[in-house]
């Protein structure tokens, strides 16, 4: 089955999209729903009706459901031409908002930056740790390094991004290595406009 012009624009190879629609890893549905009602906000009903017909389900915010089908609401977007990035960008704060608990009211260092990703990971999906390691390359440049690859690459750097903010730093996330274009894992860089301590 050849792919479709979007699915080339969110999946870099044939081998990532397969892992990417048949991991085994799990995520609660508020994402999923979260994904579904932004994609309706930006893109109209009758690409979110597109989106919910595509998992064929009513998504439950605690129920824990197939990362696959996050992707696939994120494919059904990018069809229609709502960005993966976009969409990423709202995970972190969706997380925020069901545990602030988490979050003190100040910029955060890098060790609790670290702390607070790995607590995301462990209470909302079956990852089982942290899905990337974080280090600081200067005081304003991260190097993020995918241990987890079960997300399209643009969507992941939205949620990097919409992490760093949550995180109350403002800066811009690339992609500068891709394991599904031959590198040994995808690593991304962030610059950040203000500098984070350690
Ligand atoms: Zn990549």
């Amino acid at each position: 089955m050849g792919l479709r012009p979007a699915m080339d624009q969110i999946f870099k190879s044939e081998a990532q999209r397969t892992h990417c629609l048949t991991n085994d890893r799990m995520i609660r549905g508020r994402y999923l729903a979260l994904v579904e009602t932004t994609i309706g906000i930006l893109g109209g009903d009758a690409l979110r009706a597109r989106a919910h017909g595509a998992l064929g389900y009513t998504i439950r915010a605690d129920d824990l459901y197939p990362v696959a089908d996050w992707v696939r609401l994120v494919v059904v977007a990018a069809e229609g031409g709502v960005s993966p990035r976009r969409l990423g960008m709202n995970f972190f704060p969706k997380f925020r908002q069901t545990h602030q608990e988490l979050f003190p009211s100040r910029k955060v260092t890098l060790r609790e930056a670290l702390g607070i990703v790995e607590q995301a990971a462990r209470k909302e999906t079956t990852y089982g740790g942290a899905p990337y390691e974080m280090k600081l390359e200067s005081p304003t440049t991260l190097r993020i390094i995918r241990k987890e690859n079960p997300l399209p690459c643009e969507f992941f750097a939205g949620i990097i991004a919409g992490t760093l903010d949550t995180l109350g730093y403002k800066g811009t996330v690339t992609e500068t290595a891709c394991r599904w274009l031959g590198a040994p894992a995808c690593e991304l860089e962030a610059v950040l406009s203000q500098s984070m301590p350690m």
